[in-house]
């Protein structure tokens, strides 16, 4: 799959449809395959921190979550056709495996959360093959307990839903031991499905203006969202000393 290095993190060049057949094909491996969805605030992020942005570039799919990605793709003369996000992807990967034998456990979100996405997904997915969930509060000497769950349910498929940088970080501290093939790394996918979040109107997902309906929406994110100026800036000055293959 062809990458473009965007300030150190080596993000696939595929649109959603791409992504879903690449996932697809990772069921055929007996392996865990991650998939994360850095958005420019998690790129950013990496740019800062070298361990962070291994451990993404570690991962078996990368994919360009929000419209600042896309455009720094543009800058660096690799573009991205278009935003691919973790639910987008979460959805078309739901309809595929709807009717077949694959096994999805649902991780993170708030308590009753899970129970809530499960019901909500088993009323549009209704052969969908849901074998386990979980919230996702947690001590760190509980961790090792829900690898367990996970493994036991049988899943081959778990939605990570712990907010990024979190579930990133989750899912690598865990990929030796999880028996899973995919693990999806979707932040806040599961309060959607719960019907507790709601997706920004297609328009301004179509536009790139997910982020002005989101600070309208949570005006309380602005100091998360000071990230993306910065981060253009940051590739505009810095991004074309990263070597591309
Ligand atoms: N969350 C969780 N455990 C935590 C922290 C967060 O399960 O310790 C959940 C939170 O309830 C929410 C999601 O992670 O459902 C994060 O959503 P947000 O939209 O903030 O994440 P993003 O998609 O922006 O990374």
């Amino acid at each position: 799959m062809d990458k473009v290095n965007i300030l150190g993190v080596n993000v696939d060049m595929v649109n959603i449809s791409q992504a879903v057949d690449v996932i697809m094909d990772f069921f055929n491996e007996d392996k865990l395959h991650s998939v994360f969805t850095p958005n420019s605030e998690i790129i950013m992020r990496a740019y800062k921190d070298e361990e962070f942005c291994k451990l993404l570039n570690n991962a078996s799919l990368l994919t360009a979550d929000g419209i600042g990605v896309v455009y720094a793709s543009k800058i660096l003369k690799k573009p991205i056709s278009e935003r691919a996000a973790g639910y987008d992807i979460a959805c078309k990967v739901l309809e595929k495996i709807n009717y077949t034998d694959h096994k999805l456990f649902l991780f993170g979100g708030k308590p009753g959360v899970a129970e809530e996405a499960k019901e909500n997904l088993l009323k549009k997915y209704p052969a969908l093959n849901i074998v386990g969930i979980r919230n996702g509060y947690f001590k760190a000497e509980e961790e090792e307990a829900i690898v367990e769950e996970i493994n036991n349910s049988g899943a081959d498929i778990v939605f990570v839903c712990l907010g990024a940088p979190k579930q990133e970080q989750w899912i690598d501290r865990h990929k030796d031991k999880l028996k899973v093939r995919v693990a999806m790394g979707i932040g806040g996918s599961l309060d959607v499905f719960a019907g507790r979040a709601e997706r920004a109107p297609e328009f301004f997902c179509k536009t790139g203006l997910e982020w002005f309906y989101r600070l309208c929406k949570e005006p309380w994110r602005i100091g998360r969202m000071m990230e993306l100026p910065k981060f253009g800036m940051t590739v505009i000055a810095k991004g074309r000393k990263y070597k591309q293959d």
